[in-house]
């Protein structure tokens, strides 16, 4: 509501050593224009999307952004990335920065990189092409495979079949209940951390399985723009301070206060980022969706099956409550 004020009364301070891309760069530097940083910001994002935390990005540091609504502490380089390249972040800090803030980035996410080889095998597909890169599943797929449904049952497999990652017993499963769980969160992340990333293919050779299959009803594909979603994230337990107890007052309103037609407006960032629950194994394709879920009771309990929950978490889904809100009247 009166954020804005807090975001200027705090410009002043900074981390000592300075962070890139977290503190602003000294007023001598010179400042790349805003449409390079724009363009530099989302190859590094995109980058960042398909990596996963190792030692390196583990390592503790003490990081305070002062340019964002609350000024949210960092405890990792993980952390502080995820927050840089948070998209909200950058609308913070004004899209200023130097070229040596992004070339600092670009070394670390390539050391991260080469701690996670690529398969050989998996760069080139089967009919010679290359295929394409992506994190997971567009929000189109997810709700085309929600809306079908089995004209007759019959079985998919004709041999006894286990998914093997989950050990999971699929032999008696139809076309449906495989696709279904081909595509869920928690198979899609286990396959994530044995293969690194997906080829856009595969989701692809699904969604034409399913649009040819006689043994489903039909169904129109949805109507909305298409994103890939997010939420496919390793369940990292280990180091949970500071916990969180409850929502305060003031978050209270502000989960009240959100307007619908500015959740629609951010559609993207909210689908890339919290497109999915990794706890609940659940996407979350449709936007408005997303708030009701994250501060659900019964999402807080099933992230207590594996670890208390975390300020930094939910202080992350806030951002974006703070993004939406209605306009002051
Ligand atoms: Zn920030
Ligand atoms: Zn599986
Ligand atoms: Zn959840």
């Amino acid at each position: 509501m009166h954020h804005h004020v807090e975001i200027t009364s705090s410009m002043a301070s900074s981390d000592s050593p300075r962070v890139p891309l977290i503190d602003l760069p000294q007023p001598f530097d010179t400042k790349i224009s805003r449409d390079r940083f724009k363009l530099v910001y989302n190859g590094n994002r995109e980058l960042l999307s398909i990596l996963k935390p190792c030692e390196i990005t583990e390592k503790h540091v003490d990081v305070t952004c002062h340019h964002c609504p609350g000024s949210p502490k960092f405890a990792t380089v993980w952390e502080t990335m995820q927050h840089v390249f948070n998209e909200i972040h950058a609308q913070n800090i004004n899209y200023i920065g130097t070229s040596k803030d992004f070339f600092h980035y670009k070394l670390l996410l390539k050391r991260v990189l080469v701690k996670q080889p690529l398969p050989g095998k998996t760069t080139v597909l089967e009919n010679g092409e290359t295929g394409k890169y992506c994190r997971g599943p567009t929000n189109r797929q997810i709700l085309f495979i929600q809306s079908l449904r089995v004209r007759e049952d019959v079985k998919f497999f004709e041999k006894p079949m286990k998914c093997l990652l989950c050990q999971l017993d699929m032999s008696n499963f139809s076309i449906l209940d495989v696709a279904r769980h081909a595509f869920s969160i928690k198979h899609l992340e286990k396959a994530l951390s044995r293969c690194n990333m997906f080829f856009v293919e595969e989701f692809e050779w699904w969604m034409e399985k399913l649009k040819t299959s006689s043994n489903l009803i039909p169904s129109e594909p949805s109507e909305s723009a298409e994103y890939y979603v997010g939420g496919l994230k390793t369940i990292i337990g280990n180091r949970y301070i500071p916990v969180f107890e409850k929502l305060t007052e003031k978050e209270l309103n502000l989960i009240s206060n959100v307007d619908e037609q500015k959740v629609r407006e951010n559609e993207e960032v909210l689908l890339r980022r919290f497109g999915g629950c990794i706890y609940c194994d659940l996407w979350i394709p449709t936007p408005t969706d997303i708030f009701p879920h994250f501060f659900s009771e019964q999402h807080f309990e099933k992230v207590r099956e594996h670890h208390p929950v975390k300020q930094f978490d939910v202080d992350d889904v806030m951002s974006l409550v703070k993004l939406c809100q209605k306009s002051d009247c």
